[in-house]
């Protein structure tokens, strides 16, 4: 789906800030914090504001279309990929990873309504091992 139609069908405005940082969150799978959305689209968005950036990740979160983590305790991350995935973080680098996971399965939930869904790991990447 197109990035104006994702926000369009959650009754956001399609402005272009949002349509760019939202274009921006799916095209990278660096999980980027506020800062970073912002520092990638000052050039191209002279008028951005960090409060816009904040204010319009806050917003898509809320609304679903990405994924707001807070893996290091510290920096909210967001994640342009809202599909089921695991993040591995590495105390190294920072970098944080996406991996699969192939079995989802769980016990002792069956009559709970699970509303978020998250899996984090960490450890040493295999760059800086
Ligand atoms: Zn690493
Ligand atoms: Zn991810």
């Amino acid at each position: 789906m197109k990035v104006i139609e994702v926000l369009q069908k959650k009754g956001i405005r399609p402005s272009i800030t949002r349509v760019k940082i939202l274009e921006y969150l799916r095209s990278v799978c660096s999980h980027p914090t506020v800062s970073e959305v912002y520092a990638a689209l000052i050039d191209e968005i002279p008028t951005l504001s960090l409060t816009t950036v904040y204010n319009t990740l806050k917003l898509f979160a809320e609304n679903g279309i990405v994924k707001a983590l807070t893996i290091d305790g510290t920096n909210i991350r967001y994640d342009g990929c809202t599909d089921f995935h695991g993040h591995f973080m590495c105390s190294q680098c920072g970098t944080v990873y996406d991996f699969e996971i192939s079995s989802a399965g769980e016990k002792g939930l069956e009559n709970f309504k699970v509303s978020t869904k998250e899996v984090f790991y960490s450890g040493v990447c295999s760059q800086c091992l």
